[in-house]
């Protein structure tokens, strides 16, 4: 922890917009590192930071859903966060650094005033062009699709990334029939391996979910209590609901208006200050350099919105150290874990290591027999294990032998514990 004599003393009040994931722990990491300020968090949603992962893996199994919080609004008080739910941020003025909120007297609006100022706005599913389909991001719309998953009904998913898969195991399970339809040529395509995604199908299949790729939904009409889709080849499914997970796009509007560079994502360096120095971005809203691979990346992922609060917060207190964590994801589909640790897609050549207990690790390694990203599929404890080491692996970057790699008779710890000594 930094002692107040370290801190910039122009920096006094700091204002977090977007208490989901990323805000809050901002928030409380600037309290962890010793600010003594005013933080104020300001969040549109009416409840206070929860966990959106289990909104399609857990939540849609039980009777009952219960949220999960990292914090209680106690703890937050106690860290003498000051709070405001249920409202919204509507315009950023970087010249007399103000934010506007909507709540305030006759709806005028409250001006609140900082010297460092917080991004972390996330990212809105996408939608498509068809009325009658749900969608999945807060807790409101998780209450909302639970009530739609009714055993014998048959429930018709858009999507075949995490999302959609995650919401099709979830229904499966509530022994609904379930239909993926996937525009492109295979499941998971932005995010794994044809050979893992090929598993992650067969899955699915043993599951009894009809998977329908290279397919898309070109009308959908209502008649009665049920819908009517009718898909790209020309076939009429009936369904009870249709719910579709076909990505995201960061929520950029707020930092747009105010003239703050834009490009999918609001545009951060690796100390994740924007355009203006005095604006930071953090989580799903932040389009940041990767120094692995050189180029600009935006991630989704309930780690990254972790790390970068850290960093923000860091950057905020003029502490700050590069942002250089490797991107980690994973994601739960029935009594099987997904997990993916490096970019996609960012690796020359690669390798498989096939495990006795049924995982399926894919390593992709640059021009220089480095690892630069690793995706598994199978029983969940094992593929945390590999993927943890493959994570130290990519930070190590140094050439190793795919022979070895292959080998599931040499653990990876021990080509680890080799790489770093
Ligand atoms: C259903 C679901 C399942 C997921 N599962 C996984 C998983 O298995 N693994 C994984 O790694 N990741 C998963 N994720 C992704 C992960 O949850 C997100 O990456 C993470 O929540 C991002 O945190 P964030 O703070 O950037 O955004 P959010 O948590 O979305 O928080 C942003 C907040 O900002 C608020 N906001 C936006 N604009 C304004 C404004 N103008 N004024 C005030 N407030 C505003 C929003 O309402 C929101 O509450 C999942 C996401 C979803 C939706």
């Amino acid at each position: 922890m930094s002692t107040s004599a370290d801190l910039p003393p122009d920096v006094r009040r700091i204002v977090v917009v977007g208490a989901g994931e990323c805000g809050t722990h901002a928030a409380m990491a600037l309290r962890d590192k010793g600010f003594g300020g005013e933080i104020t968090l300001i969040g549109r949603e009416s409840v206070h930071a929860y966990e959106r992962p289990p909104l399609s893996k857990g939540a849609l199994a039980v009777d009952e859903m219960a949220l999960v919080h990292p914090w209680t609004p106690e703890q937050l008080a106690e860290a003498d966060i000051d709070l405001r739910l249920g409202v919204e941020v509507t315009h950023i003025d970087l010249a007399a650094g103000t934010v506007t909120t909507s709540a305030g007297p006759q709806d005028a609006g409250e001006v609140v005033p900082w010297d460092r100022l917080l991004l972390a706005l996330g990212s809105d599913p996408r939608r498509l062009e068809l009325d009658e389909v749900t969608y999945l991001r807060t807790h409101e719309d998780a209450e909302a699709l639970r009530a739609l998953l009714r055993p014998e009904g048959h429930l018709l998913v858009v999507g075949a990334g995490f999302i959609g898969l995650e919401i099709a195991a979830g229904a499966r399970e509530r022994g609904m029939d379930v239909t993926v339809v996937e525009a492109g040529p295979r499941v998971l395509g932005r995010i794994v391996p044809e050979e893992v995604a090929a598993q992650v199908s067969a899955l699915h299949d043993a599951h009894g979910v009809s998977l329908r790729v290279a397919t898309t939904v070109t009308g959908l009409r209502r008649d009665g209590g049920r819908l009517y889709a009718t898909l790209s080849d020309g076939e009429e499914l009936v369904v009870d609901a249709v719910v579709a997970g076909v990505g995201a796009t960061p929520t950029t509007l707020l930092a747009e208006a105010a003239g703050l560079v834009v490009d999918d994502g609001i545009v951060v360096d690796a100390a994740l200050r924007t355009s203006d120095p005095r604006v930071f971005a953090a989580g799903d809203c932040a389009s940041f350099p990767d120094a692995r691979s050189g180029g600009r990346v935006r991630l989704e992922s309930w780690r990254n919105a972790h790390d970068q609060a850290v960093t923000a917060a860091a950057s905020m207190l003029g502490q700050g150290e590069p942002h250089a964590a490797v991107p980690w994801f994973w994601s739960d589909q029935y009594d099987q874990m997904l997990s993916v640790a490096g970019l996609p897609g960012t690796g020359q050549r690669s390798v498989l290591r096939h495990r006795d207990d049924g995982v399926l690790l894919h390593l992709g390694l640059d021009a220089q027999d480095r690892l630069v990203h690793a995706a598994a599929v199978g029983p969940g404890a094992s593929v945390a294990k590999d993927i943890r080491v493959a994570e130290k692996l990519i930070a190590a970057a140094v050439p190793l032998d795919p022979a070895q790699l292959t080998d599931p008779g040499v653990p990876l710890r021990s080509i680890l514990k080799a790489a770093i000594t």
